[in-house]
């Protein structure tokens, strides 16, 4: 297919759903408070957002990285390989290593990045890599020149398992195992299960596991120091990466591990990390903010699951349909696309900004309507989410009571 009929399927697509007046997506923020924006003039509610612990306003992040600003530019002027390796780095490297109980780690620009990068060092043709179906497409695209490589049914560790097996079993077979998941998967809020996952490890003591725990770190665990925390497996987790771009504040990434050995090769040759410019001083320094505060104030955490519990409480009150986590992700099962467009237009105009995933980031008819809790959430802004969403239930016909219907 020639680019130009390529690119007119999707543009199409678009087309027709800008004219209905129900696209959803790049909406431009003018002004953000964290748990409210402006937009388009209008001031909503955010139940969007991957900041998670809110500590994007936080008086001492901002600070912090206007100081460092000061002190270190805005850009950092090159890799790290050559003239951009900060100070700031090292000391956020063994910080991030600390706090997720490993010996170091290694930071990349984003989470996307990282996954890129580091898997990219990871694996030969001979290893088999083994992805929860559900994992997020950064994990994807790191593998794309593996040769051998499969996925097994969302968090369904005897699926892994029976995997595993008939790959090992293979006659030709003489690499080794990865197995990788997210910590919180980004779309359904599932929690992996990391301890069915971590014991596969005794059957298989040559595994590798390798965690993405972007939606995870900062919000499961004791001062939110992850899912592997959370379950215990620190040790068994043979790598644990993680974003700044959710409960961090900040933008860049990271993946830490006690195979320091691994992780000198992935700081020398990940292509994203070589070939890339440094995280700037800002960002970097942003990070490290939230680490002191999530130190000092593990309540945040708490506030954070204290509000997650009163949302999903109260969308079972009014009888939506989500699936059980104890993830401040909330999807919100909404049906057809064009339904979940309309849903997301409606809040829009109501004051609430939430967005919709589609097909086929979600199955065909399952659209659904993504929101998050943060720590930072009034309890005025949860009752009046809760009130707008009750009155477009009814609407919409989208709660369990109302199965039958299918239309506004
Ligand atoms: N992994 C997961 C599970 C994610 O959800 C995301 C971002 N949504 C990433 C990696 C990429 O992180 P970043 O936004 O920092 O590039």
């Amino acid at each position: 297919m020639k680019l130009h009929d390529r690119c007119q399927k999707v543009t199409g697509m678009i087309r027709v759903i800008r004219d209905a007046g129900i696209y959803p997506y790049f909406r431009p923020i003018s002004r953000s408070w964290g748990t409210e924006v402006e937009c388009a003039g209008k001031r909503l509610v955010m139940i969007g957002s991957n900041d998670y612990l809110g500590l994007s306003h936080d008086a001492r992040v901002k600070e912090a990285s206007a100081q460092a600003i000061y002190r270190m530019g805005t850009g950092p002027g090159g890799s790290r390989f050559l003239s951009g390796n900060m100070v700031l780095h090292q000391t956020l490297e063994e910080r991030l290593a600390a706090f997720v109980g490993k010996k170091r780690a290694v930071l990349h620009v984003t989470g996307f990045s990282t996954n890129l990068g580091a898997l990219g060092c990871l694996l030969t043709p001979s290893d088999y890599v083994l992805c929860d179906r559900e994992n997020h497409a950064s994990i994807f695209a790191g593998l794309g020149g593996t040769k051998r490589m499969g996925t097994f049914a969302h968090n369904d560790a005897p699926s892994a398992a029976r995997k595993i097996a008939s790959e090992m079993g293979k006659p030709d077979f003489d690499g080794q195992v990865l197995l990788i998941t997210e910590g919180i998967f980004s779309m359904s809020g599932d929690v992996a299960v990391m301890d069915e996952l971590a014991e596969l490890k005794k059957q298989y003591p040559d595994m590798l596991l390798y965690l993405d725990d972007a939606h995870g770190l900062g919000v499961l665990g004791a001062n939110g120091r992850g899912t592997a925390e959370h379950f215990g497996v620190t040790e068994q987790t043979d790598f644990i990466m993680g974003t700044f771009s959710k409960a961090f504040a900040s933008i860049g990434g990271f993946v830490a591990s006690d195979h320091t050995d691994v992780l000198d090769y992935i700081q020398h040759q990940s292509r994203t990390q070589i070939f890339s410019a440094a995280l700037p001083a800002a960002c970097t320094t942003a990070a490290l903010t939230c680490i002191d505060i999530l130190e000092a104030e593990p309540e945040r955490v708490e506030r954070l699951r204290a509000n997650t519990r009163r949302m999903r409480q109260g969308y079972k009150d009014i009888g939506l349909r989500f699936s059980e986590s104890i993830a401040p992700i909330i999807p919100i099962t909404i049906g057809s696309d064009e339904k979940a467009f309309m849903f997301a237009q409606e809040l829009f105009e109501r004051g609430i900004f939430a967005l919709p995933a589609i097909y086929p980031a979600v199955p065909r008819g399952q659209a659904l309507i993504r929101t998050a809790c943060m720590s930072t959430h009034e309890d005025r802004q949860m009752d009046f989410v809760l009130e707008v969403m009750d009155e477009m239930a009814r609407k919409y016909r989208i709660r369990i009571q109302d199965q039958d219907g299918d239309q506004p």
